[in-house]
């Protein structure tokens, strides 16, 4: 764990949720014979995510997350990866975009479309963690970059 990190304080409620998912992630059977395996990896605290993204023509049909690391980076992942599931691309670009922009301004409205990743808006307040919280949506990212440029792995370091 990630002793030498400062340890975002969250409301009741968010605490709840994040460490709901952390301990029961969703998705997390791997999917079989996914379109893309993105792997990402943030050495500041030690996490690691795991997708495997589904698509078919514009559209997430399906995704796996799966790894290992700090709460809040593994909650992102398990609540994105119910968030994005037959969202077009496009969409998801626009969701991972309001996703980074929240978590680069602790003083800014979420918008709803970000649903329970509201939760996460606390660690912006720690610049240090923002990484912990940005990972599964960069590997994200990469993993919908490489589906356009034709290739199958994609891997992120933070
Ligand atoms: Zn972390």
């Amino acid at each position: 764990m990630s002793q030498h990190l400062p340890e975002p304080e969250f409301d009741e409620l968010y605490r709840e949720l994040i460490l709901d998912h952390y301990r029961n992630p969703r998705h997390k059977e791997p999917l079989a014979d996914a379109d893309v395996v993105a792997e990402g990896y943030n050495p500041l605290c030690g996490d690691e995510v795991e997708l495997r993204l589904d698509f078919n023509n514009g559209t997430v049909t399906d995704v796996s997350f799966g790894g290992r690391g700090c709460s809040i980076s593994q909650a992102s992942g398990s609540i994105m990866s119910e968030m994005v599931i037959g969202k077009s691309i496009a969409n998801v670009r626009k969701m991972s975009e309001q996703f980074n922009k929240m978590m680069t301004d602790p003083e800014s409205e979420p918008p709803e479309e970000l649903g329970d990743l509201e939760a996460l808006q606390g660690v912006a307040k720690f610049p240090v963690r923002v990484k912990c919280a940005t990972l599964a949506w960069h590997t994200l990212e990469e993993g919908l970059r490489q589906r356009e440029e034709g290739g199958h792995e994609a891997h992120v370091e933070e």
